[in-house]
């Protein structure tokens, strides 16, 4: 038996059957589409987030404006173009980094990059390879794709959750032996026998070494992922294939393999790490960046056919019902550095 995170790593990352080193993921042909690649407006918006940051910051130079884990890199090309109209300074001092894991994606990002304007940025295949100075960081589904433990409560305690064969040969849960120290689980509620609990290590030492990093240097990050904000028991393993619910176990490495977000865990490690974090949904985020503002400026020298468009992509991005509320933002900064997008109490 391999545990959940193992099961995960070598879903996604396997260097010849894993899922993001070999599929194309993103898109209608794919098997699940991002913020990004549903409107430009979402990059946009995000853009004027990260200038507005690092102007809060008092405009450091040199820095570091990063992605991690760009996808086909719409994000970053979305940004840039947006924060050069409205300061051509920002990409001229830049160092701009992609933080990128999977040879094949970094691959289509080098390609959409040659012909999209005149950044160039530097590749990076681990965040310790970035260089020195303050960072100004974002990702937008990062976490999800990064593997976590699970743990069942059973008659006999706590047990790691593996995954392994059954009598027919076929994938498999099983309880194994390792436990959870309970002063990791979530405390104030009940767990049923059966219930599960996902801790999530690699995300939080990813978020700690980016933590350190600005907490260091100076600067700011914004990380956007499905998830909850209150940690508790749930299984939310889940494959996606060709935009619809696979089952975990029928396409090893041919089908997205995630799980929601522990925001508060996140914030807890930024905070550690002496910065401030600061939560809310995608949907308020995105409306207080000008989210309507900003379709209705689009929308205003067009045809009703694109007008229409857009509504529906703002409908997608932040109608409560759709990505609004299952998407939450978190943004983190030393204490001084006021940010755009939150309100005093988030
Ligand atoms: N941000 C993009 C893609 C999201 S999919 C979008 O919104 O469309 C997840 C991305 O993270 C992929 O590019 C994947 O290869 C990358 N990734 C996953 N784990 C990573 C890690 N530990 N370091 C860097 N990139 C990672």
């Amino acid at each position: 038996p391999i545990s959940v995170s193992e099961y995960m790593a070598i879903c996604l990352f396997d260097p010849t059957d894993g899922y993001y080193t070999t599929r194309e993921p993103f898109g209608a042909s794919g098997d699940f589409i991002t913020s990004p690649e549903i409107s430009q407006m979402f990059g946009e918006l995000v853009g004027v987030w990260a200038y507005s940051a690092w102007i809060a910051a008092g405009k450091p130079v040199p820095f570091t404006f990063a992605e991690i884990g760009p996808g086909r890199g719409t994000l970053m090309i979305d940004m840039l173009r947006t924060i050069d109209r409205l300061d051509p300074g920002f990409i001229a001092t830049a160092r701009i980094a992609l933080v990128e894991a999977s040879p094949r994606l970094t691959e289509i990002q080098r390609e959409r990059f040659a012909t999209a304007g005149r950044a160039k940025p530097s590749w990076y295949t681990q965040v310790s390879d970035l260089p020195d100075g303050p960072h100004f960081v974002i990702a937008n589904e990062l976490f999800d794709a990064i593997p976590v433990r699970q743990f069942v409560n059973t008659e006999q305690g706590w047990r790691e959750r593996m995954v392994a064969l059954d009598e027919a040969g076929e994938l498999c849960f099983s309880a194994g032996l390792a436990s959870i120290d309970p002063a990791l689980l979530p405390t104030g509620k009940k767990a049923e026998i059966g219930a599960i609990f996902e801790a999530a290590p690699a995300r939080s030492s990813l978020m700690a070494e980016l933590s350190a990093r600005i907490s260091k240097h100076g600067g700011a990050g914004l990380f956007i992922d499905y998830g909850h904000l209150e940690p508790g028991f749930a299984d939310t393993l889940q494959a996606m294939k060709a935009h619809a619910y696979d089952d975990v176990f029928a396409h090893p490495g041919e089908a997205d393999l995630t799980t929601h977000v522990d925001f508060a865990a996140l914030a807890a490690v930024a905070q550690a790490s002496g910065l401030r974090p600061r939560l809310c949904t995608q949907g308020d985020f995105l409306l207080r960046m000008g989210l309507l503002e900003r379709a209705g400026a689009l929308g205003s020298k067009a045809g009703e056919d694109v007008r229409e468009r857009l509504r529906g992509e703002v409908e997608r991005l932040a109608g409560p019902d759709q990505m609004g509320n299952l998407f939450k933002v978190l943004a983190v900064s030393p204490e001084n550095v006021a940010l755009p997008g939150f309100n005093p109490a988030d």
